[in-house]
């Protein structure tokens, strides 16, 4: 019954189903907690905080 595993990049945190990150590459891990979406990250705090500069969904902490 399970989905999609999904996972969590390690160097922007974007939230994929894929093993390497589609936006930088980077490997992704599926040690992770809490999310955030990003609907606007120009006006969004905690993009700015996240140095997120692109919509989408973002783990909160990689491990
Ligand atoms: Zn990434």
């Amino acid at each position: 019954m399970a989905g999609p595993v999904l996972k969590a990049c390690k160097s922007c945190s974007r939230i994929t189903e894929e093993d390497v990150c589609p936006k930088c590459g980077d490997q992704t891990s599926r040690e992770w907690q809490g999310y955030v979406i990003i609907t606007d990250y120009t006006k969004s705090e905690i993009a700015k905080r996240m140095n997120i500069t692109e919509n989408g969904k973002y783990a909160l902490r990689v491990r």
